[in-house]
């Protein structure tokens, strides 16, 4: 039996970006009932991103992370447990179970509990010298151990691999990035980008390997010594992160229920399937028009900022269902890539300026429609090009790629 005082009108699982933005969102819109935050994390909500970037560098401390400051969430009566994990999910009798046997009753449950990065599942990925980064715990065990590394492997050449070895590079490490597919950002970007920044992280001495595949972690003790690859050939290293992506942290969702195969799913208004009970962010599957209304699970703050907004908007009673454009960003080095639009599907690339120069553009088309933008260096590109995709017409293609043609001209 749960007690009145365990009773949330509210109840967010999850106090990352979608979590803490939904319970902004809610007192922004005048919500007035109790509204409570059960957290993995035992700590305040923060800023995933400066994670690979700032936080690992030693530049940025956490309180600099942290979404708002200590004293908000009280003041505006959103009460945050940090350090309780939800197992177990009763949609019927609207409670949640923690793994601590604590349990809380529920109007509504917005469950925003982000995903767990994915484990290696060779032998020797349990040594201590093996790190993940997601949680702020993780980038603190590995700063922790890197003044006794000089070598690392970053294994996957995803956002988090590339950061990671943009950062480690610069903190004088000797760096190897292990990349599986034939070239880095394989799922996310096209062979332009990939093939410019795979030359910036060899100029700034990161030796990267493509078609490459990790075997095992070699240890003596609990120490990472190396890494051993599938064509035979040992890495030396200290240490190893690993950066191959997330499963989304839904389990105690589906158990009781809930529809979806990658994620959870979710209507436009980020509904799941369970009555009463909402999904956000990273561990929910949605239509989305900018992929062609397919289904996608969008791994960004824009997403989990976004979907947040629109359940706590429902949840106010305004039906203002999910239609925001995907945009994401990264830093390496002195990049700022800036990402907008989903470019899977495209069937054309245009590359709008000299990737020689460090600033320019690369813009993917579907059906002669400008769907997305990878704009690296270049503000005005990302912020005028996002009107080319809501526009959804056709221009002419000379232009796209004139670097001297701004992309607001052609927007009109
Ligand atoms: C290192 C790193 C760098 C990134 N860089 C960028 C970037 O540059 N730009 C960008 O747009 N995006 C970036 N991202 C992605 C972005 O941070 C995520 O998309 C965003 O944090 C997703 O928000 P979320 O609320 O869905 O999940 P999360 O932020 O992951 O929050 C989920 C929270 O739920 C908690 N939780 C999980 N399970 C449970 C449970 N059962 N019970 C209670 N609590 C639970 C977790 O501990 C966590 O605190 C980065 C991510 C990482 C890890």
């Amino acid at each position: 039996m749960t007690s009145p005082s365990d009773h949330f009108d509210v109840l967010i699982v999850g106090s990352g970006h979608g979590g803490a933005q939904a319970a902004i969102a809610l007192r922004q819109h005048g919500f007035e009932g109790r509204v409570g935050i059960v957290s993995a994390e035992p700590h305040l909500p923060y800023e995933r991103p400066p994670l690979s970037k700032e936080y690992l560098a030693g530049e940025r401390p956490f309180e600099r992370l942290l979404i708002r400051p200590e004293g908000f969430w009280s003041e505006r009566g959103i009460e945050h447990r940090p350090g309780l994990k939800v197992v177990a999910v009763d949609a019927a009798a609207r409670r949640v179970e923690c793994g601590d046997g604590s349990q809380f009753s529920y109007g509504e449950l917005i469950w925003a509990a982000g995903g767990t990065p994915r484990r290696l599942g060779c032998a020797g990925a349990e040594l201590a010298g093996v790190h993940y980064l997601r949680w702020r715990d993780n980038a603190d065990r590995l700063r922790a151990q890197l003044p006794g590394a000089r070598r690392i492997v970053v294994i996957g050449g995803g956002y988090i691999g590339l950061e990671a070895a943009a950062v480690l590079t610069k903190l004088g490490r000797e760096v190897v990035l292990v990349e599986a597919l034939d070239r880095v950002l394989a799922r996310v970007a096209g062979e332009a980008i990939s093939r410019f920044l795979e030359a910036e992280h060899r100029a700034h001495g990161v030796d990267i390997r493509t078609g490459a595949t990790v075997a095992s972690i070699l240890g003596e003790g609990d120490c990472v010594r190396g890494v051993a690859l599938s064509d035979g050939e040992t890495i030396e290293a200290d240490l190893a992160i690993v950066g191959i992506g997330i499963d989304p942290a839904v389990e105690p969702l589906r158990a009781a229920g809930a529809a979806g195969n990658n994620g959870v799913d979710v209507d436009a208004n980020c509904r799941t399937s369970l009555p009463h009970v909402f999904a956000v962010g990273d561990c929910a599957a949605h239509e989305n028009r900018f992929a062609s209304g397919a289904r996608v699970r969008l791994e960004s703050v824009q997403n989990a900022s976004d979907m947040a907004n629109v359940a706590a908007r429902t949840i106010v009673g305004h039906d203002a269902p999910y239609d925001a454009i995907p945009w994401f960003w990264s830093n390496q080095y002195d990049l700022k890539l800036q990402a907008v639009g989903l470019s899977a599907g495209h069937d054309e690339t245009i590359v709008r300026g000299d990737p020689a120069t460090r600033s320019f553009s690369v813009l993917y088309l579907k059906e002669g429609r400008v769907i997305a933008l990878d704009c690296v260096n270049v503000v005005k590109d990302y912020v005028q090009g996002r009107k080319l995709i809501l526009a959804g017409a056709s221009y002419d293609k000379a232009a796209l790629a004139d670097p001297s043609v701004p992309l607001k001209d052609l927007a009109g």
